[in-house]
């Protein structure tokens, strides 16, 4: 696949089930169609209302993090749990309005923290830069737990709007329109990874 000959370190998919969010897009079936053709991680994005009910199903369609809303229903401890119990790791999601505080009891126990910087549902909104100071704050509360959890924005990502997003703290890059939309999809990464360079000299996936 293009993304991956262009550099991507993983492969970020929406799933939305038209409940939690107004759209729909697709199940663990595209997953596991994903997984059969590449070998790059594939972080599941889980925009649906229930999450819990269908975690063992992203799993066994190949995921290798499963990113589930805090907004959403279902006991979030739990599905941290039976991550571990699948060796699938987890991360927990909020969106632009949700504080920073509901994730706190979480926080510890996550292997990614995923911070909405546009609403979600749907694919080439602007970035909002109001949830930078959000993404500080949990910059700050995971190096004070010692997590090596990633942190995680999504929504709106360019090669412009990264640079903050990078000096803020961010650790994974979640990009759709600015790599796929225009031009070629490796120039695009490269100018997306030597933002997020120029930002805070941080990995980048
Ligand atoms: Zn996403």
């Amino acid at each position: 696949m293009l993304a991956e000959a262009g550099g991507a370190d993983a492969f970020h998919l929406d799933v939305m089930d038209g409940h939690f969010v107004p759209n729909i897009t697709f199940g663990p079936s595209l997953v596991a169609a994903v997984r059969r053709r590449t070998k790059l991680p594939l972080d599941v994005h889980l925009m649906i209302q229930q999450p819990e009910k269908y975690l063992t199903a992203f799993a066994e369609a190949g995921a290798n993090t499963l990113v589930f809303h805090l907004e959403a229903q279902g006991d979030a401890s739990h599905m941290v749990r039976l991550g571990r119990e699948m060796g699938v790791a987890i991360g927990a999601a909020l969106r632009p309005e949700t504080p920073l505080d509901r994730v706190e009891p979480l926080l510890a126990h996550l292997d990614q923290l995923l911070v909405m910087s546009v609403n979600p549902g749907f694919g080439g909104q602007r970035f909002m830069p109001e949830v930078l100071p959000k993404v500080r704050a949990a910059r700050e509360r995971l190096d004070a737990l010692g997590s090596a959890a990633d942190l995680s924005v999504d929504g709106g990502i360019t090669a412009e709007t990264a640079v903050g997003v990078a000096s803020a703290g961010a650790t994974f890059f979640v990009c759709g329109n600015s790599v796929f939309a225009h031009g070629p999809v490796a120039e695009n990464l490269a100018a997306l990874r030597a933002a997020v360079t120029r930002g805070a000299g941080r990995v980048v996936r």
